[in-house]
C-alpha cells in the first residue's frame, strides 16, 4: 500500500525490512552459498578482462597502506629467498656460512653479471623469481657475500687455498714420496 508522506513510507519500509530482516540475511546467505564457485570465477575473469583498473586498485591500496605494504613486499621477497634457498641448501658452498643475510646466490662458472644483463634482472628478488619459473638451473650455488667479493676481485676465495692446504697436510708428501 502506498503511503503519500514519503517519511512515512520511508519508516514503514524499514520497519518490513527490519521484520524480514532475518529472512533476508538467511537467503542472502544460502544464495551466497550457493553462488560462491560461480562469483569467484566471475570475480576472477572480471579481473583478468580489466588489467588496468586492477592496477589502479593496486596502487590506491599501495598508497593508501605504505607499511603494510612495505611489510607484504619484504615477506614476498623472503619467501621467494626462502624457496630458492631451500632448494640449493642454506649454506654458503665455499665457508659453510648459513646466517641468510650474508648468502647469495651464485653461477657456479661466473658469468652471474652477462646473466643478470641478459635475463634483464635488475636486482636478487628477479633473479629468484627468474630462478624459480627456470625449475632451479643447476648452474647455481649458495655462497656467502665474502666469497662471492673475494673470487670476484682475486679469482679465488682464501678458503679455498686454506682447504688445499689442510688436504696437503692430511697426506704428508713425505710418506707419499717413501712409496
Ligand atoms: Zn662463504
Ligand atoms: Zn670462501
Amino acid at each position: 500500500m502506498p503511503y503519500k508522506d514519503p517519511a512515512v513510507a520511508k519508516r514503514k519500509n524499514h520497519e518490513r525490512y527490519l521484520q524480514k530482516r532475518e529472512q533476508i540475511l538467511a537467503q542472502a546467505q544460502k544464495y551466497y552459498e550457493e553462488h560462491r564457485e560461480a562469483q569467484s570465477a566471475n570475480r576472477k575473469r572480471w579481473q583478468q578482462e580489466h588489467p588496468e583498473q586492477m592496477r589502479g586498485y593496486g596502487a590506491k591500496w599501495r598508497s593508501d597502506h605504505p607499511e603494510e605494504n612495505r611489510k607484504r613486499i619484504l615477506d614476498y621477497k623472503d619467501r621467494l629467498k626462502v624457496q630458492v634457498f631451500d632448494h640449493y641448501g642454506r649454506a654458503c658452498k665455499c665457508c659453510g656460512e648459513t646466517r641468510k643475510e650474508f648468502l647469495s646466490m651464485d653461477h657456479v662458472n661466473g658469468g652471474g653479471n652477462k646473466h643478470r644483463r641478459e635475463a634483464k634482472l635488475t636486482n636478487s628478488t628477479d633473479l629468484y623469481l627468474w630462478i624459480i619459473r627456470h625449475n632451479f638451473p643447476s648452474d647455481f650455488q649458495v655462497l656467502c657475500h665474502n666469497c662471492t667479493a673475494a673470487r670476484g676481485f682475486y679469482g679465488y676465495c682464501p678458503h679455498e687455498r686454506e682447504q688445499e692446504n689442510r688436504d696437503e697436510s692430511a697426506f704428508p708428501l713425505e710418506l707419499f714420496l717413501q712409496h
